[in-house]
């Protein structure tokens, strides 16, 4: 009679779940990539690629493309070509159509693309599964209905494009960060030069190919794959009337001052710090899920990520306490995993920044508590981390880190937790725990963030405009307020 398994304890002595994995043998990756534009895949000028690799088990998935100031211009002069010679002229609504088809193609590729996701950036395939391809695809949707409504959308306006949009994204969201820049560009009849980040690039070079396949016509969307130094000469090119940046608040900055003197317009989406607020009178079980969705899942690698917890002091303990057995419980490891809830962070430098901060949080005399979770062998990981009495000077407080680390304050009053919230150089977004309708809407008109979530957390829709204030830059993307920035009036 064969054996009876056992079943496997976790360090909390639980019965840990079986592995779960995603299936990635239906997916196809090239060797090599090379840079989309025009149209084609083309070979870099100089002829240079870099390795991407897989942050969980540090192997390489492919070669890519690095694209020189040569390749930038190849670019660009594509996508001014295809404005002025098509794109420009097209009938809104047939432009529409090929929108609304890029949406039909990434819903019908969605597994492949998700997959790819999670394999090049590290995030758990539950998330690169239920939230960023399908709200990609919808981005594109919801930008479909709109091109042919501008007149609606600004009535008495004359709504008018601007000419070629360069799109530089970062590593956390890739494939939506692309279709937060590209479905609006187009839907306002805009051609687009897009870079990914360098260690993201597979799901944007995945979307070249489907915008390929769509028929969309030949240099309407170019994308090319390289470092920042690639991004700058986007920035700089001198034929690229609108830049379009998400990333972190230092290159906003850079990008900021070398567009200074010219009529490109430009908008910023970077850091954030945000306070996730819990009042007495919130439910707390449901707080501590939205605390955990703000800050762990993910990787805490989300610019509105609620990076600092402010709880009133009444129900302090007790919440701390449900928190601490709740992230006991989260599962870090292989993002391929349906089981896992904290996958890789995105590269070894990440890594080093968070435990950067971690070691930091501890000098400044904050009390760290850290999930009793395995950690796998190979790859970048990083246990979710809790700060507790941590203080408004301290830099784990006021300073972005970008990974699963929490600072958690008390606050009695709500004019001191105003005040605390909003004494920070970011303001991208917040969260307000409560069962008072009162007290979310004096919140929302006192915390300087761009977005605030009450009693839930990391929400996003297509038809709802993000952005930030301060530090976290200007402009908004998403929703009606999403087209403006890419038209002229
Ligand atoms: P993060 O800290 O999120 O990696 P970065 O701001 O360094 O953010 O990167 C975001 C994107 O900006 C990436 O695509 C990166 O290649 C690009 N980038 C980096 N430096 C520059 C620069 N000087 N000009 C334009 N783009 C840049």
């Amino acid at each position: 009679m064969a054996k009876k398994e056992e079943p496997k304890l976790d360090l909390m002595g639980n019965w840990a779940y079986a592995p779960a994995p995603e299936d990635s043998k239906h997916i196809h990756l090239n060797k090599k990539y090379d840079l989309f534009i025009g149209g084609k895949f083309v070979k870099p000028t100089k002829g240079k690629y870099f390795d991407t690799i897989s942050p969980s088990t540090e192997q390489k998935l492919a070669e890519v493309a690095e694209a020189d100031e040569k390749d930038v211009d190849l670019a660009v002069k594509a996508a001014r070509n295809a404005y002025d010679k098509t794109w420009k002229k097209m009938p809104a609504k047939e432009r529409a159509k090929y929108i609304f088809r890029i949406a039909r193609m990434i819903q019908e590729r969605s597994r492949e693309l998700a997959v790819i996701e999670s394999m090049n950036g590290g995030k758990p395939i539950r998330e690169s599964r239920d939230i960023d391809v399908p709200l990609a695809a919808n981005h594109f949707f919801y930008y479909a209905g709109w091109a042919d409504k501008l007149e609606y959308a600004f009535p008495g306006r004359n709504p008018q494009s601007l000419g070629v949009a360069g799109q530089i994204i970062p590593w956390n969201f890739p494939l939506l960060m692309a279709a937060w820049k590209i479905a609006p560009a187009l839907a306002t009849g805009n051609t687009v030069v897009l870079k990914p980040a360098e260690t993201t690039p597979l799901t944007a070079l995945k979307l070249a190919e489907i915008i390929q396949e769509s028929g969309l016509p030949d240099g309407v969307v170019n994308i090319i794959t390289g470092f920042g130094k690639t991004g700058a000469a986007i920035v700089n090119h001198p034929n690229v009337n609108k830049v379009a940046f998400t990333g972190s608040t230092d290159v906003g900055k850079l990008i900021q001052k070398s567009i200074a003197g010219t009529d490109k317009k430009i908008t910023l989406e970077l850091g954030g710090k945000a306070a996730n607020i819990v009042f007495d009178d919130a439910p707390i079980d449901q707080a501590v899920e939205g605390i955990v969705n703000g800050i762990f899942f993910n990787q805490g690698h989300v610019c509105c990520a609620g990076s600092r917890l402010f709880v009133q002091e009444g129900i302090a303990d007790e919440l701390i306490r449900k928190l601490k057995d709740r992230m006991d419980t989260l599962i870090v490891g292989d993002p391929m995993d349906k089981n896992t809830d904290v996958g890789a962070i995105n590269s070894k430098e990440q890594l080093d920044k968070i435990n950067h901060y971690i070691k930091l949080g501890n000098n400044e005399g904050a009390e760290i508590f850290q999930s009793n979770c395995s950690m796998p062998k190979k790859g970048y990981f990083c246990k979710p981390t809790l700060f507790l009495h941590a203080s408004q000077s301290h830099r784990i407080v006021q300073e972005e880190i970008f990974g699963p680390v929490l600072a958690v304050q008390t606050f009695r009053t709500i004019e001191e937790v105003i005040e605390k919230a909003n004494n920070i150089p970011y303001g991208l977004s917040a969260g307000v725990w409560t069962d008072k309708g009162s007290k979310i809407f004096n919140m929302t008109g006192k915390l300087r963030a761009g977005v605030i979530w009450a009693n839930t957390y990391n929400k996003f829709d297509p038809t709802s405009p993000f952005g930030g204030y301060k530090e976290s830059g200007f402009g908004r993307e998403g929703g009606l307020h999403g087209l403006m920035p890419y038209l002229k009036f």
